[in-house]
């Protein structure tokens, strides 16, 4: 943004239209800016294309802006597509991070600077600069959210009055999304002295990540995989204290899958404890209402600020000013990154974190969309 001012007092100065360094300036003059997200499926990705949508053009740029139904080829389209109308840059959440090789090489072939948006692309050189979360400690927190539920620890991060043997499931994202990774590694780091221990059991034994995967993050996938581990192993008398869910749409499948199942509607009647991420609306509303436990809310406009930043340093002639130069390598290169902070949602924060902050009204909170 303040490059936008200056380019626009800069613009009021000299009363003409023209700017010293070419296409750059304000009204949509900066040029256009592809940006590409996953899928219009998860609300999450379609507030972080309308925010950074709005952010460019506020700065001054045209957006391309494609979603991709969360299919491969549909991406790969697009991107080529942004690049044949001639996008100066480009703002890219994959949804395999592996498969954007072809598109990133012709990018760099044309000058086209590429942010990756949330989740880091891989096996190639030609990443410019990444903005996310730090990934690692949202898997940590959505850990530290399930032990707080379980009663394994407070709020303050002291030994909760609960004792194991305490039963719970894991459920991970997709395989092919870098982040799947970072959530399952911070959260199995931080369960693991439990499992260790004997407090935490996970009676269906599948404790890998191959194991708990979820391609394409799909609730469907997640409830029928919830369905199963109910048939093998929980139609004795083993009880289910706790799921460890990576994404909240994971959370509402796993739910759906529970109450199915004859589960008590709410955590105080004996629904399990789960968890989630995103705070998106439907789930923030189920933690309102008692059913899920907790998620972890990512401040969908913090990070579209991240990106549309990066974008304009890159188009002024400048490099993104990083905070970490050393987490986020993508096979070929460590991706210099901009990381952001999560927060736990619990339903006694959500007044304060979601709907103090404008990110929700209490009328949606009420209503669930
Ligand atoms: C994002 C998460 C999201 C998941 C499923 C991940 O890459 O970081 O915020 O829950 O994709 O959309």
């Amino acid at each position: 943004l303040v490059g936008a001012l200056t380019l626009a007092l800069a613009l009021a100065a000299c009363g003409t239209e023209e700017v010293a360094n070419g296409d750059e300036g304000a009204d949509g003059e900066g040029g256009l800016v592809g940006v590409a997200m996953p899928t219009e499926t998860s609300e999450r990705w379609i507030a972080d294309g309308a925010a950074t949508e709005a952010g460019l053009e506020e700065a001054g740029y045209e957006v391309e802006l494609q979603f991709a139904g969360d299919d491969i080829p549909t991406q790969q389209d697009q991107i080529d597509q942004m690049i044949t109308q001639g996008v100066e840059a480009l703002i890219i959440a994959a949804i395999d991070g592996t498969a954007l090789s072809g598109q990133l090489d012709a990018a760099a072939a044309e000058g086209i600077p590429v942010v990756s948006y949330d989740r880091l692309i891989r096996d190639n050189e030609n990443v410019d600069f990444y903005v996310t979360f730090d990934n690692y400690n949202v898997g940590v927190q959505q850990a530290t959210a399930l032990l707080v539920g379980l009663g394994l620890l407070d709020e303050d991060g002291n030994e909760g009055d609960a004792e194991g043997p305490i039963n719970v499931e894991l459920f991970a994202g997709s395989l092919d999304d870098n982040n799947a990774h970072f959530f399952w590694d911070g959260a199995m780091d931080t369960l693991e002295p439990y499992f260790d221990d004997g407090t935490l059991e996970v009676p269906s034994g599948q404790m890998d990540i191959e194991q708990a995967a979820t391609l394409r993050w799909s609730q469907e996938e997640a409830q029928s995989r919830m369905d199963d581990l109910l048939t093998a192993h929980y139609s004795d008398d083993t009880e289910l204290d706790g799921v460890l869910s990576a994404f909240d749409g994971l959370s509402r499948g796993i739910i759906t899958a529970l109450e199915n199942a004859g589960f008590p509607d709410t955590i105080e009647e004996g629904m399990p404890i789960i968890t989630g991420q995103d705070a998106e609306i439907a789930s923030v509303t189920l933690i309102d209402q008692g059913v899920q436990d907790s998620t972890i809310f990512k401040d969908t406009r913090l990070l579209a600020e991240q990106g549309v930043t990066a974008v304009q340093a890159f188009l002024e002639g400048d490099e993104p000013e990083p905070n970490d130069t050393e987490t986020y390598d993508n096979g070929v290169k460590v991706v210099p990154s901009y990381l952001l902070d999560s927060t736990i949602i619990y339903d006694h924060n959500i007044e304060q974190e979601l709907v103090e902050t404008g990110y929700y009204t209490a009328d949606e909170v009420e209503a669930g969309q």
